[in-house]
């Protein structure tokens, strides 16, 4: 009994010395983008959390150090198109692996910020350590004393035209389609896919068609549509942070005085079987329920996908933006059937004509 007892736990050990060593963190790929201020952003992604270090060796060169494997896939040297660095190269030293970024000008510690990203279990992104670097002393020093601040507009539903009014901001909620401004946001783009399908559909793929199809309707329509991104984009710069690249999805709608705001994406969940379609709103006024309300209605009649409501949300755009907005979950990517139908381009311009006649409804038309 003793015996076996002992067996057992040499057994039991084993187990988790080998679980901990297949748990031990990878870096998987390494990536780098930039934004529109310059800043230069390295993107090491991982497969388990892992400790990492920053520093900045004789004023010229970045090294990322980080405690772990280095995967097989992983490009080994690449080229950087900045005015900050011109290559990278990924190499293993004693305690891991390092990410070396010669620099084209002297950088300081102040200049290097670092931080990592979560594991996103929604959309299937690793856990990555972000390195932003930017010798802009311009920015940072209006973003240490303050001297920009965002201003939100006061909300002033109207009947007129949509006509800003110093601060304040107007949007109409009436007199038909013709003329009206509409913000339409395609979900996701670029360096973030969304979510994706068993299938391997992207959500950012099938959110742009359907928000070209809703452009087209409105246009013809006499509306005048504004969109968050055109292309494979992303809107702020590649690997941004969350909040900036959704600001960035509602200045669109602020900069084109939008009287309604769009934002287009597929839902995922773990649970296979689970599917349907709805839409989000926050109640900045009345009109946020009463436009989501109206595209709801369509969509769900429209697809003929599970009706799962109208339902309120704190979604950074929805409730950011100044104007009703709404952020529509058309369909679950994880859904094999429904993932089959979201590709397909008559479901994307069914529900590009539901979202339309929802809009026309709302206005009135
Ligand atoms: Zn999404």
């Amino acid at each position: 009994m003793r015996r076996r007892f002992f067996a057992f736990l040499v057994w039991a050990v084993c187990l988790l010395v080998t679980c901990t060593a297949s748990a031990a963190a990878m870096v998987t790929d390494v990536n780098w983008g930039v934004d529109k201020f310059n800043v230069l952003r390295m993107v090491v992604d991982l497969s388990e959390n892992a400790r990492y270090t920053v520093d900045i060796a004789n004023d010229r060169e970045l090294q990322i150090k980080v405690s772990g494997g280095l995967g097989p896939k992983v490009i080994r040297r690449g080229t950087i198109k900045s005015d900050l660095a011109k290559s990278f190269s990924v190499d293993r030293d004693q305690a891991g692996v390092v990410v070396r970024v010669p620099m084209t000008k002297k950088v300081e510690r102040p200049d290097v910020k670092s931080f990592i990203l979560k594991k996103d279990g929604s959309t299937g992104r690793p856990p990555r350590i972000v390195v932003d670097v930017s010798t802009n002393k311009v920015k940072n020093a209006s973003m240490k004393y303050g001297a920009t601040s965002v201003r939100r507009p006061v909300i002033r539903p109207s009947q007129g035209p949509s006509t800003p009014v110093g601060n304040r901001v107007n949007f109409a909620t009436t007199g038909g389609l013709k003329g009206k401004r509409i913000t339409i946001d395609p979900g996701h783009g670029g360096s973030d896919p969304g979510a994706i399908g068993p299938k391997g559909n992207k959500e950012k793929t099938s959110s742009l068609l359907i928000a070209n199809y809703l452009k087209s309707y409105l246009t013809s329509a006499g509306a005048l549509v504004s969109m968050t991104r055109t292309s494979d984009k992303d809107v702020y710069g590649p690997y941004a942070s969350a909040k900036n690249e959704l600001q960035a999805r509602v200045d669109v709608s602020t900069r084109n005085r939008a009287d309604a705001f769009v934002s287009i994406h597929h839902n995922a969940n773990n649970n296979r079987s689970i599917g349907g379609i709805a839409t989000y709103y926050f109640p900045k006024s009345g009109y946020d329920y009463k436009l989501g309300n109206a595209i709801q209605k369509k969509m769900a009649a429209a697809s003929k996908l599970r009706n799962l409501g109208t339902q309120q949300a704190n979604f950074y755009v929805v409730k950011r933006s100044y104007m009703p907005a709404v952020l529509l979950e058309v369909g679950f990517l994880s859904n094999y059937r429904e993932e089959q139908l979201i590709s397909s381009a008559w479901f994307q311009k069914t529900i590009a004509k539901a979202v339309f006649d929802g809009l026309k409804e709302y206005f009135g038309g």
